[in-house]
Formats: structure tokens, C-alpha cells, sequence
């Protein structure tokens, strides 16, 4: 099988360690919950609850003035605060803290859909709004924005089942487990984009999750499952639009530009939760990984769980973690403060031991082997944007190209001199966003 994106790279896949693991509910419920108001790319929610008041789960706590999606409550209980908590994205993040009553007590307004078939793709449009459903691989765009903007554009759906950075398995098992889910959900995705057909990418290192969702379309000629020659990062959006249909979405464009329109497989099956059994999007399957803790799993949980307690439903820490991670080894975030939750685009909590831990140089020098620019699936040059970049020279920096680096790792991942590039170019990034506010 051919590779069918440029650059890129193939690191260990560590997934044996909880691939074989079926999603489970929490053994048990979380104290409370802290659900952050910033779940999405646009404006944060307005909190709509104050202290004291009692929720139930799925009830609108979040709304949303701008681009964004409303934030439900995923435990019933009583708000506890309204205030600013410590996020995973280094900054704390105003949140509404609900005491967990335990009883479970879901919004009247979560129920089954009748007639479904009956709905209009403008109607399908804004149930998804209303459910808050957003991409959750990884960049939390709002999945109507998505949608709405494609309308008549796109003429490719693809569903991304890539999953391929290491270690995680959640979109492995829901697609095994929940197919149905996901299958469901493409066809609300195409009636709402009124298309006829879509793809869903797997890659082949989870051939079981191809055969499954093969058998339960069965006949159906309207889904097309491909099967896709493992390679990170196939799961960005670029370069699984080029594995799939051939085509290169330019510098600095979108997905829409080339006719393509991608959803997560883990935002495909909220779509239909959201759709056919009128539930909002308050809680996901997360694999909380690594060498680091006793015991593997999948997990369902609610949003605003804290990693302390999802960490202690995989068994706790084995010895002393080296790193924890939000997200994979490859584009994750190392974290420091066990108390931050897990959120819609969380896909994983990664716990690595001393013996997993990327080797590191503490002077690391180029040796200017270009392996770094043979690898990056952006076609940039990461040996000179690291070289201007230590100098602080942003011009330059910026006309490398920087901005279209999406932080894959695999320049870094493949370099010989163990030089931290991708710590570099979010450091060059962050000057060069700065510098443009201020003009
Ligand atoms: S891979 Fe590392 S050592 Fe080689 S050119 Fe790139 S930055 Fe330099
Ligand atoms: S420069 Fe950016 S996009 Fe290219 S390989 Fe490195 S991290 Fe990935």
C-alpha cells in the first residue's frame, strides 16, 4: 500500500495497551465536576447558572454570543461556583463547579427524537448547534459553524478515524463498539450538507474497526470505509483530505477551499446522540494511557472530571510519572496540576514512566542533516525556522512559513540532535501573534 501524503513519519504505536480495553463507565462518579466555559475555537460561553442553582444533566450552562457552542451541565447537582480554574492549556479558565447529587438526573428535554427523518437539513444544523457539538479531535471547532459554511462548497464528507498519534485508542473502540453510532451520524452529516455519499478514514493498524463498520453497512453504497496505510499525522485534516481524495489543500487555506468537509468519529457519533436521542454533547470516551499508570482503560466520563480521578480509575499512578500528558505523545500538553478536567476535545490523558520519555540532549546542536525537512508534512523547512528562531528574528521566521506549522512533532520526533523544535516554534508563533495585536 502506498503512502498517500507527503512527509511524516512512523513512530511506536503503544496502543496495544489499551486497544483491547472496552469503554467503560467510571467506576465511580466524580465529587464534582469542574466544566470549562472555553471548550471550543471563538468566544468562551457566558456562565447562565449561578452559585446555589440545581442542574440537571444536559441542561444549557454555557451560551454562546459569537462563534462557539453552549456548554451543558454532565452531572445533576448544585453549582458550587462560577469562577476561574486552573485549564490544561496552561491558563485558568472560567468554569462552572457542580456538586455531583449522584442521582444522575437527566434534563427533561433529553429524549429520543420521533420522526427523524423528517427533519430538514437546516433543522439538523441547529439541533447540532443547540447540542453543542464540537470537533473534538483535537481543535474544537463548532461542528454547525462547520457545516453551515460548507453548504453548497463541499462535495466530499470525510469521517476521520485515523486516530494515529500513539498510545490512543478512544475513536478505535467507540468506532468498534458504537458503529452504528458513527454510521448514523455520517448520514445526518450528509443530509444536513445534502450529499449522497461520504468516506470514513481508518488507518490500518485497526482493521477490525474497518471490517466492523463494512459489515454493518452491508450493501449500502453511500458510506465508503477506507483503509489507509499507517502514518503519523494522517489524522490533520490536510493530510487525510490528500490520503483520501488526492487533493492538496494549499498554504494557508481550508478544507472547504478544496471541496472537503471532516468530522471527527468521536463528533460524528455526538452527532447522532444529539440527533436521534436528543442528547447534548456532556460527555466523551477518553483512553487514559501509558507505563506510568496500573491499569490501561477507555472510559466514558462525564465533561469536567478531573484528571486525579480519571487517573485513579486506570488503577493510579505506577511509581512516579516522568510526564502527564492532555492529549498524545506527538501534539500533546504536558500538564502540572492533577485538579484540571477533561473537556469535549479530550481524547486522552497520557502518563508516562522515565523509561518512555523522549531522549533529550541538554546541548543540543543542528547538524544539518535535513531529516527535519524531509519529514514535515507541510513542506517547511524546520532546520532554518529553529536557526532564525533562536536568534528572535520573526520576519524571517514568518516567512518560512511558520504559521502553517501545525505542530505535528514529526520534525522533532526524527531529529537527530534531540532539539526541543516544536517548544521553539510555538515559542516563535506566540512573538509573532503578539507582535501583530500590537500593530
Ligand atoms: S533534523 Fe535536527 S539536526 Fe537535522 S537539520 Fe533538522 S534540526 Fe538540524
Ligand atoms: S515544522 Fe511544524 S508542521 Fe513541520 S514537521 Fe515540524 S511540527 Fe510538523
Amino acid at each position: 500500500m502506498k503512502q498517500l501524503f507527503y512527509g511524516g513519519v512512523h513512530p511506536a504505536e503503544h496502543k496495544e495497551l489499551s486497544e483491547h480495553k472496552p469503554i467503560r463507565p467510571l467506576n465511580k462518579a466524580p465529587a464534582e465536576v469542574v466544566i470549562p466555559m472555553s471548550m471550543h475555537i471563538g468566544a468562551p460561553c457566558k456562565p447562565v447558572v449561578a452559585k446555589g442553582d440545581t442542574v440537571m444533566v444536559g441542561q444549557v450552562i454555557g451560551e454562546t454570543a459569537g462563534l462557539g457552542a453552549p456548554i451543558h451541565a454532565s452531572v445533576s447537582g448544585t453549582v458550587k461556583a462560577v469562577e476561574p480554574r486552573p485549564g490544561t492549556g496552561g491558563t485558568p479558565t472560567m468554569s462552572v463547579v457542580i456538586e455531583n447529587d449522584f442521582q444522575n438526573t437527566l434534563h427533561p428535554d433529553c429524549k429520543p427524537r420521533e420522526n427523524v427523518d423528517a427533519l430538514t437539513p437546516q433543522e439538523i444544523i441547529d439541533i447540532i448547534r443547540d447540542a453543542g457539538c464540537t470537533g473534538m479531535g483535537g481543535a474544537g471547532f463548532p461542528t454547525h459553524v462547520k457545516i453551515s459554511s460548507a453548504v453548497g462548497k463541499a462535495d466530499t464528507i470525510i469521517i476521520n478515524g485515523a486516530e494515529c498519534e500513539p498510545y490512543i485508542t478512544a475513536d478505535h473502540r467507540l468506532m468498534l463498539e458504537h458503529g452504528e453510532k458513527i454510521i448514523g451520524g455520517v448520514r445526518f452529516i450528509m443530509k444536513a450538507l445534502q450529499l449522497d455519499h461520504a468516506y470514513i478514514g481508518i488507518e490500518n493498524n485497526k482493521m477490525d474497526a474497518v471490517a466492523h463498520l463494512r459489515e454493518l453497512l452491508g450493501d449500502a453504497k453511500d458510506v465508503t470505509v477506507k483503509d489507509l496505510r499507517t502514518r503519523y499525522p494522517q489524522g490533520a485534516e490536510k493530510q487525510l483530505i490528500q490520503a483520501i481524495t488526492g487533493r492538496e489543500v494549499p498554504p494557508g487555506k481550508l478544507p472547504a477551499d478544496v471541496g472537503c468537509c471532516v468530522f471527527n468519529a468521536a463528533t460524528t457519533a455526538a452527532i447522532y446522540d444529539a440527533v436521534a436521542n436528543g442528547l447534548p454533547l456532556f460527555q466523551r470516551v477518553i483512553t487514559i494511557t501509558g507505563g506510568a499508570v496500573n491499569d490501561p482503560v477507555n472510559l466514558i466520563a462525564p465533561l469536567g472530571t478531573p484528571f486525579s480521578h480519571l487517573i485513579e480509575e486506570a488503577g493510579g499512578f505506577k511509581g512516579t510519572p516522568a510526564r502527564v500528558i492532555a492529549g498524545g505523545p506527538m501534539m500533546g500538553f504536558a500538564q502540572y496540576d492533577m485538579s484540571v478536567t477533561m473537556g469535549k476535545a479530550s481524547n486522552c490523558i497520557l502518563v508516562l514512566s522515565k523509561d518512555e520519555m523522549p531522549k533529550t540532549d541538554p546541548n543540543p546542536t543542528c547538524i544539518r542533516c535535513a531529516r527535519c525537512v524531509n519529514v514535515c508534512p507541510m513542506h517547511l523547512t524546520p532546520v532554518f525556522m529553529n536557526m532564525y528562531g533562536k536568534q528572535r528574528r520573526w520576519s524571517e521566521v514568518e516567512e518560512l512559513r511558520i504559521m502553517d506549522c501545525m505542530e505535528c512533532g514529526c520534525c522533532q520526533f526524527i531529529c537527530p540532535a534531540r532539539i526541543p523544535l516544536v517548544q521553539q516554534f510555538r515559542t516563535a508563533k506566540f512573538a509573532i501573534r503578539q507582535a501583530a495585536a500590537k500593530k
